[in-house]
């Protein structure tokens, strides 16, 4: 008798319907969580290393996951809108269209805010404007809308931050939902683009009234406040004086009253942090081997940074606590997902700079741009020079956008006011370097710094000249604070650390990039890569 081999065997039992073929399982995570903590810089991960708690999110995230050292932004404008789109769309703000938190566009000839969608509505409060957002000025998909199309849109995808362009365009145009913070209510709203209603368990988050509970703690530091040696003393005269002079801060008066304030406080961390706790609990999140997408944003570290700076006694504490709460998140995900079964990453939007007062006290070349002024006498210079009003409609994201169809309409030489225009911005304090747009590949300039300016330029969304600001001088913010927006490194090195699933402890310093982590998230789940993708797989994360 002929002997039956084991894989004829099997076909056989196969055809008898004796055994199930294995489904096809290449093992996923439950959970990808995406965290990106607006405006952290890279250094923030040792400069307060010694101060952050064992149990902790970052000696965790540090000591057991694998940590990107040289992640980098390769694109100016290094603003909230670009950084959270170029993160999860693997591509840069050329190709993503997303040029800056707002621009000028050039075919409706109006400033467009970066999320702004006049066919949506509020969902969750009676303020008007700020529920009218969508995703729709993004054009290409984010890694979130490649894993719902990975998995015939049964995988579950949220986007939350308290700015509504931190959670609405990392969760992408397919997300279940967007949720951002209403300062006028004090609520976590989305927009008619998502949904009809909020879930009911979102209506009940918001009835708890979380902020007033906030306000009525105050925020005085975590720890003594002479223990904050890694900062300037508090209460120096370029810091912002929102909430008084200097630690410790009362804000019961908002209470009930104004719902901004809570927004550069590190209660908007936690308040952000209960919202996603929520999120998984309620709607199931990593429940099953259908894997879901919580991508969250930490903005509150952001409106800090800019009122206080970087080397403020506000935002070592702002840090010292976000710290403590990411380490209750991995305890929670831990115990609710299961150690293992989700996959985590960290990383910013951009950093930031010193404050400029800061820097000069200390010998160290800084300043301020002053924008408004600046357009004002260039405007009024141009028409001394060539006898014509309104030849500059705009400088915006550090571009000077030039009145074309009027300079057209007058037969004007463009060429030759572009070139006056290069020469008197030259002639100004604070700005390095100035050039034409349009032959870009012919200047004389460092390939990093010209490769950031190509990045950024979209044509209709876009200006004519590029300003490039002197190293250390930032734009406005003359009586106090700072801000983040250039290609240089305290704006553009970004923390990136990589944890859980599949996920090996390690460090490499090989320079990454921003727009890698994408198509990196794709290679480990194994779906397509998102539609504009230029960014690489950071190989060392990858098994
Ligand atoms: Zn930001
Ligand atoms: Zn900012």
């Amino acid at each position: 008798m002929k002997k039956i081999t084991t894989p004829l065997l099997l076909n056989l039992l196969l055809f008898f319907g004796v055994v199930q073929s294995q489904p096809s399982v290449f093992l996923r995570p439950k959970l990808v969580v995406g965290i990106v903590v607006d405006q952290m810089r890279w250094d923030y991960l040792y400069r307060y290393y010694d101060r952050y708690a064992e149990n902790g999110g970052f000696k965790r995230l540090l000591r057991q996951g694998y940590s990107c050292e040289n992640t980098m932004i390769p694109y100016l404008h290094t603003v909230t809108a670009c950084g959270h789109a170029s993160m999860y769309s693997g591509t840069v703000p050329a190709v993503h269209g997303i040029t800056g938190n707002e621009w000028w566009d050039r075919e409706i000839r109006n400033y467009v805010y970066c999320t702004e969608d006049t066919l949506a509505k509020t969902i969750g409060s009676i303020t008007t404007s700020a529920g009218a957002m969508s995703p729709r000025n993004m054009l290409v998909t984010s890694i979130c809308d490649e894993l719902k199309l990975a998995t015939n849109f049964r995988s579950k995808v949220i986007g939350i931050a308290l700015k509504d362009r931190g959670g609405i365009l990392p969760a992408g145009h397919s997300a279940d939902a967007a949720y951002w913070y209403d300062t006028k209510t004090g609520n976590w709203i989305t927009s008619t683009y998502y949904m009809n209603q909020l879930p009911a368990w979102v209506t009940a988050f918001n009835e708890k009234k979380w902020v007033d509970s906030f306000y009525l703690k105050g925020w005085s530091t975590l720890y003594p406040p002479d223990t904050y040696t890694q900062s300037t003393a508090d209460n120096q005269r370029y810091e912002n004086k929102i909430f008084g002079n200097g630690f410790p801060y009362t804000l019961s008066q908002y209470a009930g009253k104004n719902y901004n304030p809570i927004v550069a406080t590190p209660y908007g961390n936690t308040l952000t942090t209960a919202f996603a706790k929520a999120i998984i609990d309620n709607e199931n999140f990593g429940a099953d081997h259908i894997t879901d997408f919580l991508a969250i944003s930490y903005s509150s570290p952001d409106y800090a940074g800019h009122s206080f700076g970087p080397n403020s006694v506000e935002q070592e504490d702002i840090f010292l606590r976000l710290d403590k709460e990411l380490g209750g998140l991995l305890d929670f995900l831990e115990k609710k997902v299961g150690k293992n079964e989700y996959l985590l990453f960290l990383s910013a939007d951009h950093g930031v700079a010193n404050v400029p007062a800061f820097l000069t006290e200390h010998k160290i070349p800084a300043g301020n741009l002053q924008p408004q002024p600046l357009f004002d006498d260039l405007l009024v210079k141009l028409k001394e020079r060539f006898g014509k009003d309104d030849l500059v409609l705009i400088i915006v994201n550090s571009q000077v956008l030039l009145n074309t169809p009027l300079i057209d309409s007058f037969k004007m030489n463009q060429k030759e006011i572009k070139e006056w225009i290069i020469q008197y911005l030259l002639k100004q304090p604070g700005i390095g370097n100035a050039v034409d747009i349009a032959t870009l590949m012919q200047a004389p300039l460092n390939s990093t710094v010209k490769e950031s300016i190509v990045n950024c330029y979209y044509p209709k969304r876009s200006g004519d000249i590029q300003l490039l600001n002197s190293p250390q001088w930032i734009e406005g913010f003359e009586k106090a604070g700072t801000t983040h927006g250039v290609w240089n490194p305290y704006d553009a090195h970004i923390p990136l650390l990589w944890y859980g699933w599949n996920i090996t402890p390690g460090k490499g310093s090989r320079e990454v990039f921003i727009t890698d982590i994408a198509p990196t998230l794709a290679a480990m789940l194994r779906i397509q890569m998102p539609s504009g993708c230029t960014g690489k797989v950071i190989t060392e994360i990858v098994k």
